[in-house]
This record gives C-alpha cells, structure tokens and sequence, in this order.
C-alpha cells in the first residue's frame, strides 16, 4: 500500500502532538496542567446557544448556500466595514469550517506550483504546511524577540521575489500575542505598493483579544482592499472552537473561486453553526469583553513568574492568549544525566518531570523559545508558574 507524497511532505502539528502526550499522562493519573491549548477555556455565551437551539426547533437542518447564509455575510460585511474599515460586499464573503478552512481555501485559490509565499516566524502551524500542500514554497522571514517577533519592511522588501504570490501573518500572533501596530502596518503597505502583483493574507482570528490599541487591518491601508484577503471567524473572540466557523472577505474573483472550490470540497458549513455566528454578531460583545478582562489578569500573573526565571527572555505579548520566552540560555543544561538540546527536549522534560504541557517554538519556526498558553484559570496558571520555576532551577 502507498500512500500519496504529500502526505510525507507535510508534519502533524506538534501542538495536537503535545495535546496527546499531555492526556496520556493525565489518564495515567498524573496532575498534568495543560498550557499547550490554543483555545480559550470559556463556554460558549449563553445566547449563541439559544439561537442555535432555535435554528435546530426551527428545522434549520437542511443545506444552505455554498459561501454561507445571506443575513451571515450581511452581518460579516457590516463588521468588516463598521469594525475594520474594509469594504467587502456580501458577494465577497466567504463563510467556511473554521478559519483554518477559509485559509485553506484561500491558498487554493491562489497558489500554483513553484509560487512562493512569505511567511513572517514564527507563524501559526499550518500556514507552511498548507502551502507545500500546495506545491508552493514558504520564504521565512525571522522575526526576533527585540522587535517583538515583528518583522520589517526592510526585511519584507528583501524577502520579495519574482515568484512571491503572497504573504500571510497574523496580527494579534499565534504563538507570540505581538500586535503590529499602525505605524508598522504602513511601513509594510508601503512595501506592497510597489508590488502589485502579491496577495496580502491578513489572519485576523484574535481580533478581539488585545489588551493594549486595537488592532489594526491591513486591508485598510491605501488601497490594499483590492488584494487582501481578510481571514476571520467565532473561535477565539467568542470562544466558539468547535462550532467551526471561520469566514474570509477577499477580491471578488478571488471570492468567487473560494467558494467554487469550497462547493466541491466540503460545501457549505453547518446552518446550525451559522444561526449561532448570526447571533453572536448582531448582539453585543459584552461577554467577550469579560473573557479579554479575564486573559489580562492571567498574562499578568504568567508575567511575573516567567520573570522569576533567571536567564529566561520574556516577551511582551499585547494581544491573543500566548507567551512566547526565549529559553535557549538552557540548552546544554542537563536533567538525570540528559542534556537539554533544543525546546523539543525542554518540552519533554518540562512535561515528563514537572507535569505542565507546553509546545516548542520549533513548532512555530523558531527553535530558541516555547509557547505557554494563558487560556487556563488563574489557580492553574499560578501553580504552573511554580512548577516551571522548579523546572528550570532543577537544571544544572
Ligand atoms: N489562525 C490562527 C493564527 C490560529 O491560531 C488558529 C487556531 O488556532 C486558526 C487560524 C484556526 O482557527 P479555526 O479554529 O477557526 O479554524
């Protein structure tokens, strides 16, 4: 039997791979607490249920239209004008199963074999392997911890090359929180000004979790509109993960071939999940304004136990739910004899020894720091800081 080379050519997210060794040891009977999650730990608000229970009363169980239910994307196209300053009509939305669907969809949409697309590190998980899915090439620019991980425009000029077809990010960053902020934002459109042929993918998913300015859309700038694709969805802001509703707006034939693409792959998303976005839009955001409030608390009390860590380097995440530290100043360090080489071995020993499940940088391009996941309650998060002081001191 044999098995088709994409799939060789592509890697499982070692986020879920974390997620895995962290629940065998927890059914094993170990007190394990999990910071490897990238999901918020809140239910669902109360009325996005009711309106979902409502649509299933009301035998809202049938297909509906490919790109999404036409009050839905009249809801998206209002946000993205009330909210972000983007144009996009109803016709130039896309609803979708998650945003990671809407990404994917979008790619298909504009890569062919050979095309390069740049991608800032560290980057979310899937945006390199959709892209060799495809047959495209990542280019990686390196992000570093003194600019928070953000890239600039100079680096983004010298990245850019006559196959470059598009360049993705995400703002606030999974897995670093970091906003891009205005100013930083026209630096980079001025760079995309003078080439017009690239398509900006603009991944928006943690829009409402920032807890300095809000963050801004690039598709905003100048007249970028006509070649971003803006990536949003319910997940992270409304705490939604397993409802899967992500949506895109984007250029009209780029549009129109997401959805011609999504009509053969996987149609329409469920209407019952639809209803429920309906209604999280059109009511007001107060309980995602609670869950923001509750993750300021919590990257605050993470904050002043990373930095009890000696030798360790904390960034300073201004949005999402992650922080990103630099801990290469312990590789080489040694545990029961077992040198640390990487933050693969930091992960592990951090897991096996001291109970406390985080994901390495390496998962996200960027080999020197780990990703720990606010997304727990405070009590959690105070006796996981413990655990992680005891875990690097213990290293010698
Ligand atoms: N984009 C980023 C940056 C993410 O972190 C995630 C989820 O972790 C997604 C997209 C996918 O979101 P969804 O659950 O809506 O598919």
């Amino acid at each position: 039997m044999k098995l088709a080379d994409r799939v060789s050519q592509i890697n499982e997210p070692q986020t879920i791979a974390m997620s895995k060794k962290a629940r065998a040891l927890q059914a094993a009977g170990h007190d394990v607490i999990n910071l490897s999650l990238g999901e918020p730990d809140f239910h669902t608000p109360e009325h996005i249920k009711e309106a979902a229970k409502a649509a299933i009363n009301e035998n809202f169980t049938y297909y509906t239209p490919v790109a999404g239910i036409p009050d839905l994307k009249a809801a998206i196209s209002n946000k993205f004008k009330t909210e972000n300053h983007l144009d996009y009509t109803p016709e130039q939305i896309v609803v979708s199963t998650g945003a990671k669907h809407a990404i994917m969809n979008a790619f298909m949409a504009i890569i062919n074999p050979g095309d390069e697309v740049i991608i800032p590190t560290p980057y979310w998980v899937s945006y390199s392997e959709m892209v060799k899915l495809l047959g495209g090439i990542p280019v990686f620019i390196k992000g570093t911890i003194e600019n928070q991980f953000k890239i600039t425009a100079e680096q983004l000029e010298k990245a850019i090359s006559t196959k470059t077809k598009a360049f993705i990010f995400s703002s606030p960053c999974n897995p670093t929180g970091s906003v891009y902020h205005e100013n930083e934002l026209a630096a980079l459109a001025s760079i995309f000004e003078k080439h017009p042929g690239i398509f900006i993918i603009s991944d928006e998913i943690y829009e409402y979790i920032y807890f300095e300015d809000k963050p801004k859309s690039i598709g905003s700038f100048n007249d970028l509109i006509n070649r971003t694709i803006t990536i949003n969805g319910m997940s992270k802001g409304f705490a939604m993960t397993g409802w899967r509703i992500g949506y895109l707006g984007a250029p009209t034939a780029v549009a129109i071939a997401c959805e011609k693409i999504q009509s053969q792959y996987t149609s329409a998303t469920s209407g019952i999940s639809q209803k429920a976005a309906l209604a999280a839009l059109n009511h007001d955001k107060n309980a995602s304004i609670e869950m923001v409030a509750a993750f300021k608390k919590r990257r605050s009390i993470v904050k002043e136990g990373l930095e009890k860590i000696p030798g360790l380097i904390c960034n300073q995440p201004e949005g999402a739910f992650y922080f990103f530290p630099d801990i290469s100043a312990y590789f080489g360090k040694q545990y029961n004899g077992k040198t640390i080489e990487n933050s693969t071995d930091i992960c592990n020993y951090i897991l096996e020894e001291h109970h406390v499940s985080l994901v390495p940088g390496t998962a996200f391009g960027d080999e020197n720091c780990i990703r720990i996941s606010y997304a727990s309650s405070e009590e959690k998060l105070i006796k996981a800081c413990q655990r992680l002081e005891a875990a690097f001191s213990s290293l010698n």
